[in-house]
């Protein structure tokens, strides 16, 4: 199954992302979990990407594409994967059409601003393995601690209250016009904001027929 999974920082795609992961047993690909390990790396992309992301801006596309046409290549992706914030606009939605990636299915997390700048400054996520935690909706079993791979968790410095403001103004005016432009394609599922994760894992499963 190949999914993109689309919706406002915050919206719980990661999260989803995961479990869907675990249950049809393909790799989810999150652009921003690959460019924030490369910064931590201080790679070449990484020194190049580290100002956009810092202030919550796109990262130019021809770096994104790069990254994930290499992430595709690899063998895992054979059987599908799911794309975690990525196309982000609609270049990058064009330029994976270009290349004949057959889709089954793009759900759009939908979720209001207010409740997403709650959310966000209660997230924390771990160095080392990119697992994504929440201090009171989905807390590790140790405080501080991944429970995947037992590295520290942190704070974004991306979660801060200013910038997810912006991240959100860059979602409304980027990547949001990518719901008519799956829409079109009758791709896209919406998944209305559920009160607990469990509830969302239901109505994705559910709407993808899983
Ligand atoms: P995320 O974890 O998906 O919210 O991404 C964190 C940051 O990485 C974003 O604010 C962007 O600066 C950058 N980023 C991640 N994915 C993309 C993408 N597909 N296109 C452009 N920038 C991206």
């Amino acid at each position: 199954m190949k999914l993109i999974l689309l919706g406002a920082p915050g919206a719980g795609k990661g999260t989803q992302a995961e479990l869907l992961s675990r249950k049809l047993n393909i790799p989810t690909i999150s652009t921003g979990n690959i460019l924030r390990q490369a910064v931590k790396d201080g790679t070449e992309v990484g020194v190049r990407v580290k100002a956009f992301m810092d202030e919550g801006t796109l990262v130019p596309d021809e770096i994104v594409l790069d990254i994930l046409k290499e992430r595709l290549a690899e063998p895992d992706c054979k059987e599908g994967y799911i794309l975690d914030g990525v196309p982000r606009n609609l270049f990058q939605a064009e330029a994976l059409e270009h290349d004949r990636i057959d889709l089954d299915a793009v759900l759009s997390f939908e979720i209001s601003d207010e409740v997403i700048e709650k959310r966000m400054t209660g997230r924390r996520s771990c160095t080392q393995c990119g697992a994504s935690y929440h201090v009171t909706n989905k807390p590790p079993k140790q405080e501080g601690v991944c429970d995947t791979c037992g590295s520290a968790l942190i704070q974004r410095s991306d979660d801060a209250l200013e910038t997810v403001r912006h991240r959100l103004e860059v979602f409304h005016a980027q990547t949001e016009p990518l719901k008519s432009f799956y829409g079109a394609r009758g791709l896209l599922k919406a998944i209305e904001n559920q009160p607990t994760i469990e509830a969302t894992t239901e109505v994705v499963y559910k709407t993808l027929g899983i």
